[in-house]
C-alpha cells in the first residue's frame, strides 16, 4: 500500500510576499492522516483554509484561495513543492495573507522540505485518475486533460508571447519527485518590465524585485543572474500548473496539454473536472498500476 505522508518535523521560513510586499513568517507543521493541506492565518486567530474546500478567489498574477471570508495569496509555488514531495497532510501557518515568494521558484521550498523530512502515515493515499478527456478553450488559450497508460502526471506546456526573448517555447514533463527537482523546481517566476508600472498601480507586485522574479525588458533580461535554463519561462509555467493541480488535494494520473494558459485556465480546468464525475475516478495509489490494465480496454 502507498501511505499518506506528512512531514517529520516542523520547519519555518520567512520572507516577503510578492504582491503584498509584507514580510511573512511561515511554519510547516505535521498533520494527522486525512487532514489534507490546510493553511492557518495566525494573524487572524484560528482562521483555517483547507486547500480542498477553498474557493479560488483570484488568478491575477498568482492563485489566491479562500473560505469564509479568509484568504491566502500566491499559494502555487509552495503547493507545487508539496505535490512533488507527495505530502498529503500539513498545517501551513502564516502570520500574513501571502506565502513568501522566496527566490520566485520552488527551490527554497524543496530545501525546506528536505530539512523537514517526510513520514508515512497509517492511511492509504488516494489518487485521481483521468478516465475521459476534457478540454477548456478561452480565446487563443487552451488546456486539455487526457487519460494515460502510466501511473503519473504528464504535462506538455506551450507558451507563445509576442516578445522576441520568449516567443514560442514548449516543454514536455513526466512527473516524479526527482524529475521535478531536476527540471522544474528552480525555474523562477517572470514578468515584463512594461507591465510593472500597471501592476504596482493596481496594488500588486509590491514585493517584486530582481531577487524574486525574472524581469524581461524590451530586448534583455534585467537580472544579473541570467536564466537558469534556456527555457526557464515555460518550465515555470509547468511549476505553476502543478501548484494549481495540487488544489485537487491528491495526485493526478493523466496528461495535461496546455497552450498559452495561466492560473485562470488551470483553475477553470480543476473546477470543471470537479463537476464532471465521469472524467475521473479516485482510486488507491497502489491500485493505479493494476487499474491501468482495465483502463486500456476502454481507451
Ligand atoms: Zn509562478
Amino acid at each position: 500500500m502507498i501511505h499518506e505522508k506528512t512531514i517529520k518535523r516542523e520547519v519555518s521560513f520567512s520572507g516577503v510576499g510578492l504582491h503584498s510586499g509584507k514580510r511573512v513568517n511561515m511554519r510547516l507543521v505535521p498533520a494527522s492522516a486525512g487532514t489534507g493541506i490546510v493553511f492557518k492565518r495566525t494573524d487572524l486567530g484560528s482562521a483555517y483554509i483547507p486547500v480542498c474546500a477553498a474557493e479560488v478567489l483570484s488568478t491575477f498574477y498568482a492563485t489566491t484561495i479562500g473560505i469564509n471570508g479568509v484568504h491566502v495569496q500566491t499559494v502555487e509555488h509552495l503547493l507545487s513543492a508539496l505535490y512533488a514531495f507527495s505530502i498529503d497532510n500539513l498545517l501551513i501557518e502564516l502570520d500574513g495573507e501571502e506565502v513568501p515568494i522566496a527566490d520566485g521558484s520552488c527551490a527554497p521550498f524543496i530545501d525546506l522540505l528536505f530539512e523537514a523530512g517526510a513520514v508515512n502515515q497509517e492511511k492509504e493515499s488516494m489518487v485521481l485518475q483521468i478516465v475521459a478527456p476534457l478540454t477548456i478553450v478561452n480565446g487563443d488559450k487552451k488546456i486539455s486533460l487526457f487519460p494515460v497508460a502510466h501511473e503519473s502526471l504528464e504535462i506538455s506546456y506551450t507558451i507563445a508571447y509576442q516578445h522576441p526573448l520568449i516567443a514560442k517555447s514548449s516543454y514536455t514533463y513526466l512527473h516524479s519527485q526527482d524529475a521535478f527537482i531536476k527540471e522544474i523546481a528552480s525555474a523562477r517566476t517572470f514578468g515584463f518590465l512594461k507591465d510593472i508600472k500597471q501592476l504596482l498601480a493596481k496594488g500588486y507586485a509590491k514585493g517584486g524585485s530582481l531577487e524574486n522574479a525574472i524581469v524581461v525588458g524590451e530586448d534583455k533580461i534585467l537580472n544579473q543572474e541570467q536564466l537558469r535554463f534556456e527555457d526557464e519561462f515555460v518550465r515555470h509555467k509547468v511549476l505553476d500548473l502543478i501548484g494549481d493541480i495540487a488544489l485537487l488535494g491528491m495526485r493526478v494520473i493523466g496528461r495535461i496539454e496546455a497552450y498559452h494558459a495561466g492560473h485562470q485556465l488551470h483553475t477553470e480546468l480543476i473546477k470543471t473536472l470537479r463537476n464532471n464525475e465521469t472524467a475521473f475516478r479516485i482510486i488507491p495509489a497502489s491500485n493505479a498500476v493494476c487499474a491501468l490494465s482495465s483502463l486500456h480496454c476502454s481507451l
